[in-house]
């Protein structure tokens, strides 16, 4: 298939590749657990086995979406602790062909994917925001994904939400990562006295549909959180869409209810108002449809 493109989507759980259309179909997807190791190249050889599964033959370019941060071609996940300064592109420029390769964050890449194929199609001016165990977030702007000088452009997680509010890992205060990622939700509701057998997003999410007040509670301030974050930046960039995705998006109104709620509440002017918030619609896939609309474009223009 020397029409497609090469697609690998990095996270801290799962390796994934496929081989994807010009029109953004994937074609064929392997994947594999991330290791759980220090070792640098047992997280790479995991990663050569799921691209062998997808048997690309010969393509026209490769694209990768990969967690931040990164510079230059040097990437080190927050997720995966065994990349710090990793060559990842130089690695996969050796794996294939003469053919360009290119990296983007991969909150990016699933803005990307979202822009062309889901929830964002037909929006100018788009926010794709991942909600998980942290929170990311990409700008793609007139059909253009905006990585900005560093790669880290739309990072909507560092938003500030509450002047004073809790420490971000980030080294800042009351950024919108801080409130509304998975562990910060439950870890507050844990603070207010709710429990579970197994603690985590999943169960935080199953008690609030089950009526639990706390749980309910905890999930309506991380949207109310995400709300205000989504008013802020609609008013910076004249925004036309914002989808929401990411494992924890799985909450789906109990989350975006409020977050809708909030927006109502801080966006004023008519411009910020207009601009729609909906649930992402690839799901998981969304990274490497992204991926795979990146490599297309690197390959049509030569940039990478
Ligand atoms: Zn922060």
């Amino acid at each position: 298939v020397t029409d497609a493109v090469l697609a690998i989507d990095i996270g801290g759980t799962k390796l994934a590749a496929a081989l994807v259309r010009a029109d953004g179909v994937l074609v064929r997807t392997a994947q594999r657990p991330t290791p759980v190791t220090t070792n640098a190249d047992e997280v790479w050889s995991a990663l050569t086995r799921v691209v062998d599964e997808i048997d690309a033959g010969v393509v026209r370019a490769v694209g990768i979406g990969c967690g931040g941060p990164m510079r230059g071609g040097l990437v080190s996940p927050l997720n995966i602790p065994a990349w710090r300064d990793f060559p990842l592109p130089d690695r996969v420029r050796a794996l294939v062909a003469d053919v360009p390769v290119v990296l983007r964050n991969d909150a990016i890449a699933m803005a990307v994917g979202e822009q062309a194929l889901g929830a964002g199609r037909g929006a100018r001016a788009f926010l794709g925001i991942v909600v998980s165990t942290g929170v990311g977030g990409g700008l793609v702007i007139d059909g253009e994904a905006v990585p900005g000088p560093t790669g880290n452009a739309g990072h909507i997680g560092h938003v500030v939400v509450e002047a004073d509010g809790p420490p971000c890992v980030c080294g800042g205060r009351g950024c919108l990562e801080a409130v509304a990622r998975g562990p910060a939700v439950v870890a507050w509701a844990q603070d207010q006295g709710w429990s579970a057998d197994e603690p985590d997003g999943r169960s935080l999410v199953a008690s609030a549909r089950g009526g639990d007040p706390i749980a309910l509670a905890a999930l309506t301030r991380a949207g109310r959180a995400l709300g205000i974050a989504c008013a802020s930046t609609g008013a910076l960039l004249d925004l036309d869409a914002i989808a929401v995705g990411g494992g924890f998006a799985a909450a789906g109104n109990l989350l975006l209810a409020p977050t809708m709620a909030a927006f109502e509440r801080h966006a004023g002017m008519a411009f910020v108002r207009r601009c729609r918030i909906v649930p992402a619609a690839l799901g998981s896939d969304a990274g490497l449809v992204g991926a795979g609309v990146l490599a297309h474009a690197a390959a049509d223009g030569g940039t990478d």
